[in-house]
């Protein structure tokens, strides 16, 4: 982190917590969810990496095993194969997942859609058919109708007391928008529940920090960037990430380009196509990383003014940055975010 940023972010409170003084940071990492994680941790004493690896996996595989589209024992691919007419009972973290992003799908008017896995797997961004596979081509019309005919979220009726869901037919989820950023918190709250309380934690790219840095400082990191055009050049935003979490959605990542039109992996659920407004990328600063992944990705399928608008409302702290028509990039902050500058 050698470069001078131009913005710097602080949070609006700070912990009580002291720097641990004679402490040492250790660091583990490995792959999950077909990305990498990586723990930060600074503590006193012997490194306890055992402990602090067989916490993670264990958040790791708990979230996997329910809420993954990629394994097809996982309770949520069960659903997904059943027969319509069914009813199934969901396990506790799927429950608390399904129930955030369903508020979400609801204040976005589906634009953030945790029942769009038809369409997902249809443009080529879930298990099978991959857009990455010889051969693949976006598909027709007639298919994204099908597949648009079964992604209605409210069809689940979900039942909250009974922890209970619908399957009406063909109905796919898919948590891939949220799950890395709840399984984050997990792992972050099961690292404060072991007496660990300076952490930082990355799933993927999408990351929660507690406490302090051995220095004493925050855990400053520095906001994702799209690749660049040409010569320009954009402003480095640092962010100290106290009691925070950061998630950054852009559509320079998991892409294709079929008969010269981009097609990115975020779908826009109400017309069934991949985003085309522009948007290169949405991060969103949040307390839990559960929310700063799934708003990240509702701003990006609404676009730059209706995003704008949705965050403002929400108080939500959103960066925007906008490929313009000469593939200049343009930032643009809501309020929130603002109030993070200072
Ligand atoms: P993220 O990188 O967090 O923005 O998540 C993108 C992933 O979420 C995609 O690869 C899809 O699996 C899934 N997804 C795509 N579009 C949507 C949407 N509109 N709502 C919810 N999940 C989506
Ligand atoms: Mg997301």
């Amino acid at each position: 982190m050698n470069r001078v940023p131009n913005r710097v972010l602080l949070p609006l409170q700070i912990d009580a917590v002291a720097p641990v003084w004679g402490a040492a940071t250790h660091r583990l990492d490995g792959q999950t969810m077909g990305t990498g994680w990586q723990v930060q941790w600074v503590a006193t004493g012997p490194a306890q990496a055992e402990p602090v690896r067989a916490a993670v996996q264990q958040e790791l595989d708990l979230v996997v095993n329910q809420m993954s589209t990629w394994l097809p024992s996982s309770d949520m691919e069960r659903f997904n194969r059943a027969d319509a007419g069914t009813q199934h009972t969901v396990p506790d973290a799927m429950a608390e997942v399904l129930q955030a992003a369903l508020w979400l799908a609801d204040v976005s008017g589906g634009a953030f859609n945790p029942a769009a896995g038809a369409l997902v797997n249809l443009w080529g961004f879930g298990p099978s058919p991959r857009y990455t596979d010889a051969g693949f081509v976006p598909p027709t019309d007639a298919a994204v109708q099908q597949a648009l005919a079964c992604n209605d979220w409210r069809s689940l009726r979900w039942d909250a007391v009974r922890r209970q869901i619908y399957q009406a037919g063909g109905l796919r989820l898919d948590f891939s928008a949220i799950a890395k950023g709840y399984a984050v918190d997990r792992i972050s709250q099961s690292l404060a529940a072991m007496g660990l309380h300076h952490t930082l934690v990355d799933v993927g790219g999408e990351l929660r920090g507690r406490g302090l840095h051995l220095s004493g400082q925050p855990w400053w990191v520095d906001l994702e960037t799209p690749p660049l055009l040409a010569a320009q050049r954009l402003p480095v935003t640092r962010l100290a990430l106290h009691g925070l979490s950061v998630a950054t959605s852009g559509d320079y990542r998991r892409v294709y380009t079929h008969d010269g039109v981009r097609w990115p992996h975020t779908i826009d659920p109400r017309n069934g196509r991949p985003v085309a407004h522009g948007l290169a990328s949405v991060s969103v600063v949040h307390p839990e990383c559960l929310w700063a992944d799934a708003w990240s990705t509702a701003l990006t399928v609404l676009g730059r003014e209706q995003g704008m608008a949705l965050a403002t409302e929400h108080a939500v702290a959103a960066l925007f940055v906008q490929r313009e028509a000469d593939g200049t990039l343009t930032e643009t902050m809501s309020p929130a975010m603002n109030a993070l500058a200072g």
